[in-house]
C-alpha cells in the first residue's frame, strides 16, 4: 500500500459538480490500494472575491486580518469535499491547517512553512481515514493564523508529502500537465512529458503561474515525486524530477513571463563604492524586493545604477530613495512603468552557446526592444515593454521550436 497526496486547485473545486469530480477521483486512488490526504484550494475565484471585499473597506487592509478572512476559503472546501465522500461510503476527517500541524514562521501574507507536526494526521490514515486538509494555511507558534501566499496551496501538498514521506505528490489543475508556455496565451504550447526540478524552479519563479516556487523548493530538496495533471481528463500529465529526459534534444524547454515591472534608474551617484550597498540595504529593510541590476561607470566618475522591481512596490520605492537622498548621494531618479519580462529555460543551454544571441536576434528582427537582461546556467531573461510581451513569447516559442515538441 502506498501513501498518495492529491491536490486539487481553486477551478478543480469550483462548484458542487466539481467537488463531486474531485471525491470520484480520490476514491479510485483508494480503490488502486493507496492512503490518501487531499489538499484543497477555496472553490473559484473565492480568494479573489475575498480579497475584493476587504478592499472595498480598506486599502491597506490589516494582514493578519487578511490571513483570518483568506483562510476561510479553504475551510469550506475541506468539509464540502468531506461530506461528498462520506456519501460515496469513503470515510474521511476534514482538516485545517493548524490541525494538521503546519507550523509556519510569523509573518502575514507570505509565511514559509517552518515544520509539519504530522502525529494527528498520521493517526487518522491509521484509522483508514482519509485525510483533507486546506491548503495555503498554516499557524504560527504563538497561535497566530497565517497564509503561505497566492497559490499557496501546492506548497502545502508538496511539504506535507515530503514530511509524510509520501510515495507521490499529484498536483490536479485546468491544464494537463507543465507546458512550454502558458496555454491560455500561446495556442501552440505544447504538454511536456518532464521538467527538472531546476527548470521547474526557474518557469515558477519566473512568472508560469502552474505551480507555486517554494513547492517545487520542496520537491527538489525532498525529493518528492511530483506530477501536475488534469483533474478534468484522465490522462498523465508533467512528471517533475530530478533529471528529466531530454524531448527531442530541447535546448529551451518553456519560457515564462510577468508583467507589472517598474525599471528604475539612479542617476550620477557620487560614491560608487558605498552607494551600491547603501541603497540595496536600504530597500531591503523596507522589503522592496530588487530582481534585475545593472550598473556602468561614467567618464566623470560618478555611477549610473538601474534594477528592476515589482510594480506594487514603485512608489514606496522611489519614496525610499528620496527619503534617504542626502545619504545615498545621487543626483536624479527615474522610473519607467509598464515593463514585462519574458524568459527562456532550459538546461540544456549549459552546454548550448548561443542561445542568448538567438534570443537577441529574434527580438531584435521582430522591432521588440530589449530593456534589461539577466542569465543563469538555464535561463535568460529579458525585460521587455508591456505592449510586447505577448509578440515576444509567441516568436520566440517559434524560434525554439517548441510548438513542433509532440508526445
Ligand atoms: P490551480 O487553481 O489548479 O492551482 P492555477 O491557475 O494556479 O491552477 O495554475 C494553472 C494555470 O497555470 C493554467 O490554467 C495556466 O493558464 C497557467 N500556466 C502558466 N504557465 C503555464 C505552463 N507553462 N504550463 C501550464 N500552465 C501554465
Ligand atoms: N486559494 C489560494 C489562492 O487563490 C491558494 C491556492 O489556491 O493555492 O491563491
Ligand atoms: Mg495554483
Amino acid at each position: 500500500m502506498g501513501l498518495i497526496v492529491q491536490k486539487f486547485g481553486g477551478t478543480s473545486v469550483g462548484s458542487i459538480d466539481r467537488i463531486l469530480n474531485v471525491a470520484e477521483c480520490v476514491k479510485e486512488e483508494i480503490e488502486r490500494g493507496n492512503q490518501v490526504v487531499v489538499v484543497v484550494s477555496a472553490m473559484g475565484k473565492t480568494t479573489d472575491q475575498l480579497v475584493n471585499m476587504a478592499k472595498e473597506l480598506s486599502t491597506q487592509p490589516n494582514k493578519r486580518e487578511m490571513d483570518m478572512l483568506l483562510t476561510t476559503g479553504e475551510q469550506v472546501t475541506i468539509s464540502l469535499l468531506s461530506i461528498a465522500l462520506n456519501e460515496k461510503g469513503l470515510e474521511a476527517v476534514s482538516y485545517t491547517g493548524w490541525q494538521a500541524g503546519i507550523v509556519t514562521e510569523p509573518i502575514h501574507g507570505n509565511a514559509r512553512i517552518a515544520k509539519i507536526n504530522t502525529e494527528a494526521i498520521k493517526e487518522q490514515l491509521q484509522l483508514g481515514k482519509i485525510v483533507v486538509v486546506a491548503g495555503f494555511q498554516g499557524v504560527t507558534d504563538t497561535g497566530e493564523i497565517t497564509t503561505l501566499g497566492r497559490g499557496g496551496s501546492d506548497t502545502t501538498a508538496v511539504a506535507l508529502a515530503a514530511a509524510l514521506k509520501a510515495d507521490k505528490c499529484d498536483i490536479y489543475t485546468d491544464v494537463t500537465g507543465v507546458f512550454t508556455t502558458d496555454p491560455r496565451y500561446v495556442k501552440t504550447a505544447r504538454k511536456l512529458l518532464s521538467v527538472s526540478y531546476d527548470e521547474m524552479l526557474e518557469l515558477a519563479n519566473l512568472g508560469a503561474g502552474v505551480l507555486h516556487p517554494r513547492a517545487v523548493e520542496f520537491a527538489k530538496n525532498y525529493h518528492v515525486r511530483l506530477e501536475v495533471r488534469s483533474s478534468m481528463e484522465k490522462i498523465s500529465g508533467t512528471v517533475i524530477e530530478e533529471e528529466a529526459t531530454m524531448e527531442q534534444n530541447l535546448v529551451v524547454r518553456g519560457i515564462a513571463f510577468e508583467n507589472e515591472i517598474t525599471k528604475v534608474t539612479v542617476l550620477g551617484l557620487t560614491n560608487s563604492l558605498t552607494s551600491l550597498s547603501t541603497i540595496f540595504t536600504t530597500l531591503a529593510q523596507n522589503h522592496i524586493n530588487v530582481d534585475i541590476i545593472i550598473q556602468n561607470t561614467t567618464e566623470s566618475g560618478t555611477a549610473n545604477l538601474s534594477f528592476s522591481i515589482q510594480t506594487d512596490d514603485w512608489i514606496e520605492t522611489l519614496n525610499v530613495l528620496e527619503l534617504n537622498k542626502g545619504e545615498l548621494g545621487y543626483e536624479q531618479l527615474d522610473a519607467e512603468n509598464k515593463l514585462a519580462k519574458v524568459s527562456i529555460v532550459g538546461s540544456g543551454m549549459i552546454s548550448n552557446p548561443g542561445v542568448a544571441a538567438k534570443m537577441f536576434a529574434v527580438l531584435a528582427e521582430n522591432n521588440i526592444q530589449v530593456k534589461m537582461v539577466s542569465t543563469s546556467e538555464i535561463k535568460v531573461s529579458a525585460v521587455v515593454e508591456e505592449k510586447n510581451m505577448h509578440k515576444a513569447v509567441e516568436v520566440l516559442h517559434e524560434a525554439f521550436e517548441l510548438s513542433k515538441v509532440t508526445n
